[in-house]
């Protein structure tokens, strides 16, 4: 095999990632070697590079966390996978598996989890490390293009739909229609819920309908709590905020009905200005999800496999991915970008 691989390396925050040969690394106990076959381009990874988070990653770094590929060497230590099995490298790279957390079906909580393409090399590269207690098992038939968004987006919001406590039939907003949110309405639509969308660009919002929302707003042109309360006769019973500007986060305060929930996806660095008379009156519930645990992985990708959720995906090279984070931040990137080795 040969010893070298080529990558997407963060050098310095706020610079563009160079694309340069690296060394193949060697799998450790409980770690798989694997040839990568495709790689989402979340976000996060645009975060990641310019440093915008209060942790920041150790440097030289490569991002990306929705990388699927052959496994191709193990490391000592049991496993459950074998060489030839299609898997994935998830946010959740590995926990410790014995805290408080990780004993109570909270591992993404877990305070020694390392975090894939953070604080341990990910996916943006023709190689990748995993930990097979941890990563992805890719179910059989899937498209290896279709299923990486699957991997970060698609948990990520299946699962905050999940802690919003809506139920079939009840009105959710999913504010932010990029790669998070248009899986979001998507789950949100075979979990049974009547989805409004909610974004800045009328492209998103027509790809929102597309995938099934009922009403969409444009927060640009609209004030998105009047269009929402109106349309709701008194508001969302559950709203998810996958938004990359802190503004949409105030106004989702506005947009819940009494006695809602709202869940933060999104992590654009920065504040929110929120009315606590409003929050106390109305009896909102505010909260954070971050992606999902391993079965929560497991019951996303098994929608996926079931044909319920079909990611909008356009496959990019790995030379591409400078100009995908340009494009993530001007906020002209429809669904998810992903990239073929
Ligand atoms: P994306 O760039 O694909 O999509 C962001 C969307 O937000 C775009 O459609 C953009 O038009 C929209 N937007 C921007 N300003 C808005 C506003 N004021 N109101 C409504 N919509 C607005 O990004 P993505 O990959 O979907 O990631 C979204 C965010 O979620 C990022 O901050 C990312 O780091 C975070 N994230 C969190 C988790 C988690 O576990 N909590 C997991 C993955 C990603
Ligand atoms: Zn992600
Ligand atoms: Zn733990």
């Amino acid at each position: 095999m040969n010893q070298h691989f080529t990558a997407a390396v963060i050098d310095e925050f706020d610079k563009p990632l160079d694309i340069r040969e690296v060394d193949l690394p060697e799998p450790g106990r409980f770690q798989a070697l694997v040839r990568n076959i495709a790689s989402g381009i979340c976000h996060t990874d645009v975060h990641a590079s310019k440093g915008d988070w209060p942790i920041k990653p150790d440097l030289p770094l490569i991002p990306g966390h929705e990388g699927v590929g052959e496994v191709v060497k193990l490391g000592p230590g049991e496993h459950t996978v074998e060489v030839g099995d299609i898997v994935g490298n998830v946010w959740l790279w590995s926990a410790c598996g014995t805290c408080e957390f990780c004993r109570t079906g909270r591992e993404t909580f877990c305070n020694e989890a390392e975090f894939g393409g953070y604080t341990v090399d990910g996916s943006f590269g023709e190689y990748m490390l995993v930990d097979t207690r941890y990563c992805a098992r890719i179910p059989e038939g899937s498209d290896p293009v279709e299923v990486a968004p699957i991997l970060c987006a698609g948990v990520t919001v299946y699962k905050a739909l999940k802690v919003s406590g809506a139920s079939p039939g009840q009105f959710v907003v999913i504010s932010g229609i990029g790669g998070l949110g248009h899986l979001a309405v998507q789950y949100a639509v075979a979990m049974g819920m009547r989805v409004i969308a909610v974004d800045i660009a009328d492209d998103k919002l027509n790809l929102a309908k597309r995938h099934g929302a009922e009403f969409t707003v444009n927060a640009r042109s609209e004030d998105p709590a009047e269009a929402v309360t109106e349309y709701t006769s008194g508001g969302a019973h559950a709203v998810i905020v996958t938004a990359v500007h802190p503004d949409a986060f105030g106004q989702a305060v506005g947009m819940a009905r009494k006695a809602g929930t709202i869940v933060f996806n999104g992590l654009p660095a920065g504040e929110f200005p929120a009315s606590i008379f409003d929050i106390v009156l109305n009896g909102l519930t505010i909260r954070g999800s971050l992606v999902g645990t391993r079965q929560d992985l497991e019951e996303a990708l098994d929608f996926y496999a079931r044909g319920k959720i079909n990611p909008t995906v356009k496959e990019v090279e790995l030379g591409d991915v400078n100009e995908i984070i340009h494009g993530l931040v001007d906020g002209v990137i429809d669904g998810r970008r992903v990239i073929r080795y």
